[in-house]
């Protein structure tokens, strides 16, 4: 099959025919349709996340077919439409896994970073980790849902109740959190790169309520802010906007230094906190949501063989939307 490996952190992916993997017991083998391109696998090629398998399958934002089972693996029939998020195996032990925080769990395993990913014609999945992809999706719209979707949800979560929500950083994430935070009766502030003026009108299209520069202030104090933009220096920026009480939620899996701040700052009860993975629970409520808001997900296909300029489209900031990344299956 054709495949996307990734040799070693800060090199270009390199197009392979490789062995289509095997489904091991409890495993499924999914013809890939579409694979979502996060963030995340750019933190994993530049090395900022340093414990990849090598070499690499990245993506983790799959959307495929299933057309093989492993022993065991009877949770659904072959033909089904699935979908493969981050989280792709936990122990099931640890204190993390039995108290509903397995995204926290001390031995997971991620897709596209531990495990062989979507960037490729086929990938194998723990079908414990799959979920069932909604009918009123199309396999690329589908494939953002999977962490951009599912993570910004979390990230939703953690704001709690604010009627006034700042998101910094308008990506893929915030793209769809703007659509259910809109759906939920909030006021949705954007903050962009200073001067994205394209930016700024994508999100003021998407139903947000104002929409600038990061360093700009929004027209009502804040109850809580989301950052995506993987910038340490939007923190302190986020926490001036945030009104007393206010929670700043860090949604990356990897930001830059955050810059020391007066106390002053954080005073009032303000909380800042990360998101970390994602729980299968996170996942079910969140596709569960999706169809009813409805989340319109706007996507940048590419081929497959394509992904280092959609990585490097990303990585620029010039995606309007998640990029998707399309296998043409030459065996038809
Ligand atoms: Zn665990
Ligand atoms: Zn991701």
């Amino acid at each position: 099959m054709q495949a996307m490996l990734l040799d070693g952190p800060r090199r270009p992916l390199r197009e392979a025919d490789i062995d289509r993997p095997h489904p091991a017991p409890g495993q499924l083998l999914l013809r890939v349709s579409a694979c979502g391109v996060c963030r995340t696998d750019l933190h994993v090629a530049d090395g900022e996340l340093t414990d990849p398998k090598l070499p690499l399958v990245l993506g983790h934002e799959i959307v495929g077919t299933i057309v093989a089972a492993g022993d065991g693996a009877t949770r659904f029939p072959l033909g089904t439409r699935v979908g493969v998020p981050w989280l792709g195996w936990t122990c099931g032990e640890c204190p993390y896994c039995r108290s509903g925080r397995e995204n926290l769990c001390d031995r997971a395993r991620f897709t596209g970073y531990q495990i062989d990913g979507g960037y490729a014609e086929y990938a194998v999945a723990d079908e414990r980790f799959c979920f069932l992809v909604p009918a009123r999706f199309g396999d690329v719209e589908a494939a953002p849902l999977l962490c951009a979707g599912l993570i910004g949800f979390r990230a939703l979560v953690a704001a709690g109740d604010a009627r006034s929500l700042g998101i910094y950083g308008f990506g893929a994430a915030a793209h769809i959190v703007a659509q259910v935070a809109r759906h939920q009766g909030r006021r949705v502030y954007a903050f962009t790169r200073p001067g994205d003026a394209e930016a700024q009108r994508f999100a003021l299209e998407l139903g947000t309520a104002w929409a600038g520069d990061s360093g700009a202030a929004p027209p009502e104090p804040l109850e809580a802010a989301i950052l995506f933009a993987p910038v340490g220096a939007l923190v302190p920026e986020a926490l001036r906007r945030v009104a007393k009480g206010g929670t700043v939620v860090c949604a990356g899996i990897h930001m830059s230094d955050i810059p020391a701040f007066p106390y002053d700052l954080l005073w009032g009860e303000r909380v800042v906190r990360s998101v970390a993975n994602l729980t299968r629970q996170d996942g079910e409520q969140f596709l569960h949501l999706a169809p009813d808001v409805p989340v319109r997900t706007t996507t940048i296909p590419f081929p497959l063989s394509g992904a280092n300029e959609a990585l490097a489209a990303l990585r620029e900031g010039r995606l309007r939307g998640a990029a998707v990344l399309v296998p043409d299956h030459r065996d038809g």
